[in-house]
């Protein structure tokens, strides 16, 4: 339902936290961050509201170890496929844990691809199609391109996909890709701010790029780069937020 990613300099955990409380008008069920500090992934997530999980994540014993990532993605659930439990909240990861996704959409060959996975010795800890994309990624990651492995998976999947990616050995670069569902990429100095909406980001910059069916981008910091899945490098141009809250 509701994506929120920062990668720059800031510390991720608030933009995301407000990020994902601008976008709960939407409707959600469940809520999750994945924030990439010192070489790890931490994954906090649970069903109920945004509010709930900065609750959480307040009484958090890593709380300083999370206030340290300067890259995150975070998302609010609507779900469609298993039910708004704590598993089924999203961010998802692979059986290595590295990479973590979340998802927005459907993935409408997932059991065909859940059971190929399940046949290489995959086991899956949620009943969402979010997390066989997740499984797919890092079947495709070999620990340096993740641009590579996202575009790879993606190429499997039919149905319809807005998506924020990251992985542990690259903390500070997010893959994102569309289809079907929006992504809105924030363009600020030294950072950017992903989001589904365009609500998510308008305190941050007004400068955005709104990517197309089938486009996939690489971003570190301000460093925005934007592929076509079926070709090379595309060009878009940065527009102005036309919001008034
Ligand atoms: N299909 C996914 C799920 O059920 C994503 C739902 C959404 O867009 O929030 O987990």
């Amino acid at each position: 339902c509701g994506i929120v990613g920062y990668t720059g300099k800031r510390a991720a955990m608030p933009v995301l936290i407000s990020g994902l409380k601008k976008l709960e008008y939407r409707g959600y069920d469940s809520a999750g961050v994945a924030l990439a500090s010192n070489e790890e992934i931490f994954i906090r997530k649970q069903s109920g509201k945004v509010s709930g999980l900065s609750e959480l994540i307040e009484q958090d014993e890593q709380l300083s170890r999370l206030n340290q990532a300067k890259s995150g993605i975070a998302h609010t659930r609507w779900a469609t496929h298993g039910p708004p439990t704590t598993d089924n909240a999203h961010p998802h990861q692979g059986p290595k844990r590295k990479i973590a996704l979340v998802h927005n959409g459907i993935i409408e060959n997932h059991n065909a691809l859940r059971d190929r996975l399940k046949a290489e010795g995959n086991s899956f800890s949620s009943q969402t199609d979010s997390e066989v994309l997740a499984h797919l990624i890092e079947h495709h990651y070999n620990g340096e391109d993740l641009l590579g492995a996202v575009t790879a998976a993606l190429k499997e999947v039919e149905g319809t996909f807005g998506i924020t990616c990251m992985a542990v050995d690259r903390p500070g670069v997010l893959i994102v890709a569309r289809r079907g569902s929006p992504i809105v990429i924030g363009l600020g100095k030294d950072e950017t701010i992903i989001a589904s909406d365009a609500s998510a980001i308008i305190t941050h910059t007004r400068q955005a790029i709104y990517l197309d069916d089938d486009d996939i981008a690489r971003i570190e910091g301000s460093q925005v780069d934007i592929r076509s899945l079926g070709a090379g490098t595309v060009t878009r141009t940065p527009a102005e937020i036309d919001w008034s809250p």
